[in-house]
């Protein structure tokens, strides 16, 4: 047996949280594909959490109430939010968004971190607010690809689909507002870069000092 130091497995390091929990925050256009990314990494990642949010858009084929959102009727989404039940909302392509408070409490409670899939409104709204978030931003390769895609997807109508094919572009221009930006031309590679991020993210020394200060009382005190 070679006595070469064999590589660890990430759960070490994963196995302990930092004090509270990192949003991160994912945005891109529509179309970008941030919700493949996300759907690919939750199953590898430990301790990631999702957060269903709300919407007033009608479900698409396929789509269901609490898995993919919770579809509500715009005085059910404004009486939500009157009660303060947002972490944030916004309107997007004519719909309401909003983030769930409690279901977002309840994921960092369970000592996971949670991915926010929402557009840059709402990403600007997380950064006022007192939470530990890192911000990552889907680039479409090209708007030929983001036009391909949307199209392809078939959920949209025409109108709706122009809408976000519209939208885009401004979406892109506040990329310098995100901590890291991912180009998704190829989806193995994008979302190891995605979950590479992640793992950067917990292992930062900032949010390493409670695990730092643990290991250090297992050492004796300095003599003399
Ligand atoms: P879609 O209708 O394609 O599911 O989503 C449209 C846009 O709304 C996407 O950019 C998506 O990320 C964003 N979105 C989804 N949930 C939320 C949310 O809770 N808050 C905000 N601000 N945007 C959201």
């Amino acid at each position: 047996m070679s006595d070469e130091p064999v590589a660890e497995d990430v759960t070490p390091l994963d196995a302990e949280p930092s004090e509270r929990g990192i949003l991160f925050v994912i945005s891109s256009p529509s179309g970008g594909g941030k919700g493949t990314l996300i759907r690919r990494i939750l199953p590898r990642v430990p301790r990631l959490g999702y957060s269903v949010s709300w919407t007033t858009r009608p479900p698409r084929t396929g789509e269901r109430h609490g898995v993919h959102y919770f579809f509500v009727m715009p005085e059910e989404f404004i009486a939500a939010r009157e009660r303060g039940e947002f972490l944030e909302w916004a309107v997007v392509h004519g719909h309401y968004y909003g983030t769930s408070r409690p279901v977002v409490e309840r994921e960092l409670a369970c000592g996971r971190d949670v991915i926010l899939e929402i557009d840059v409104q709402g990403a600007a709204s997380m950064r006022q607010l007192p939470l530990d978030s890192v911000g990552v931003f889907i680039l479409p390769p090209s708007y030929e690809v983001l036009r391909v895609r949307l199209i392809a997807r078939k959920s949209e109508s025409l109108d709706d689909l122009a809408l976000r094919l519209r939208n885009a572009r401004g979406e892109i221009e506040h990329y310098r507002e995100f901590d890291y930006v991912i180009l998704n031309d190829e989806v193995e590679r994008a979302s190891a870069q995605l979950a590479a991020i992640v793992y950067a993210a917990r292992a930062e020394r900032q949010r390493q000092e409670s695990l730092v200060r643990r290991v250090l009382t297992s050492f004796p005190e300095p003599t003399g």
